[in-house]
């Protein structure tokens, strides 16, 4: 028997489990994790074949984070170098979920301000020309001024920063909640001194539960036209694709795998064929649990929907397939909202009873 030769130790590097599709005129990728490092959410990146990314700059739940290692900076340069990233338009970071700029407490919203500027700093310090955030709520104070206080703290980060554009994504909820309203955004922007350093994301999730129905192309389309018309075509600087898992109109923000929630395939076959959106990160934010791998998947799908009709007959059978896997989340969540529309129909029913009586007590006194 030959002796036994060990092997010499060489350094083998893990292929990617999907390979990146550099033939796609789209920039499709998904939010990664950058445990590890923050140069990580590269090869992480690579990993799912993003042409896109998203990624936490710091810890999204703590208010104060370690400053950037010097060295991770250069590793995520060097990587964004290697695998052709480019910084400036290919990644877009997502702000930290408790920053909320319209908080009319002054010292909560001097925090936040905090937390944002030093997003922003992260940004530059990595070369990311996009930095997406959610524009927050007015709590009990006043909307108008809610708004009006969002884009003076834009005003002051863009003075305190040199380039990263801040992108204010479209949200689900209602009541304070800013963003849900298309014109919620316009007011922000026209108060907004330098333009070129503002832009928006749309969510598809988030604008189907805020109630613009965009189930198919058509109505994806009308649904741009009126972006355009209400804010401008020139600030649309990113989409995040979700499936909903709730309604249209639901005010929940509860992202789906696509194809299972009550978007459907459909409207994401017309976005993987939307000419105008060819260029701009188009990131996944869909339910995978720990596992970032899954992104993969979903966007080998997004990818093989470029270029086909919604009378393919593959693609038929993919959108039917898909539906019938999220059925059951469906219809429970269908219950869900009707027992909670009952319930707001007679809350509204009981308050208005209410302001008819004190009219009428009113009218009495006069
Ligand atoms: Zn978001
Ligand atoms: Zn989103």
């Amino acid at each position: 028997m030959p002796p036994k030769v060990k092997a010499p130790k060489v350094k083998v590097e893990k292929p990617f489990t999907y390979e990146r599709n550099l033939q796609s005129k789209f920039k499709f990728g998904a939010h990664v994790g950058m445990s590890g490092g923050i140069y990580k959410a590269v090869t992480n990146a690579m990993n799912i074949g993003g042409n896109s990314f998203a990624l936490f700059l710091k810890s999204p739940r703590k208010w104060v984070s370690p400053a950037l290692k010097p060295d991770d900076i250069a590793k995520f340069a060097e990587l964004c170098k290697q695998y052709n990233y480019n910084p400036r338009t290919d990644i877009l970071p997502h702000g930290s979920y408790f920053i909320n700029l319209a908080n009319p407490d002054p010292e909560k919203e001097a925090k936040a301000y905090d937390s944002f500027l030093d997003d922003l700093k992260r940004c530059e310090q990595l070369n990311i020309g996009l930095y997406n955030f959610h524009p927050g709520s007015s709590l009990d104070g006043d909307r108008q001024q809610a708004l009006k206080q969002l884009a003076t703290n834009i005003n002051k980060a863009i003075k305190e920063t040199d380039f990263v554009k801040i992108v204010i994504e479209n949200m689900a909820g209602h009541g304070n909640l800013i963003g849900s309203d298309l014109k919620d955004i316009r007011e922000v922007i026209e108060l907004v001194d330098d333009k070129s350093r503002v832009g928006v994301c749309l969510d598809t999730c988030h604008s189907f539960a805020a109630g613009y129905d965009i189930t198919d192309e058509e109505k994806w389309d009308a649904f741009l036209k009126q972006f355009d018309d209400i804010i401008g075509a020139e600030y649309l600087s990113a989409i995040h694709l979700n499936d909903s898992k709730a309604p249209l109109g639901a005010n929940r923000d509860l992202h789906q795998k696509l194809g299972q929630g009550f978007l459907g395939l459909e409207v994401f076959r017309a976005i993987a064929n939307c000419e105008r959106l060819q260029g701009i990160p188009i990131v996944l934010e869909t339910p995978v649990g720990d596992n970032d791998e899954i992104y993969g998947e979903e966007i080998k799908l997004l990818e093989w929907l470029e270029g086909r009709s919604k009378d393919d007959a593959e693609f038929i059978a993919k959108r039917d397939e898909l539906w019938a896997l999220g059925k059951k989340e469906r219809e429970e969540q269908l219950k869900k909202f009707d027992v909670k529309s009952k319930k707001r129909a007679k809350e509204e029913e009981k308050n208005g009873d209410i302001t008819k009586m004190v009219k009428k007590r009113k009218a009495g006194a006069k």
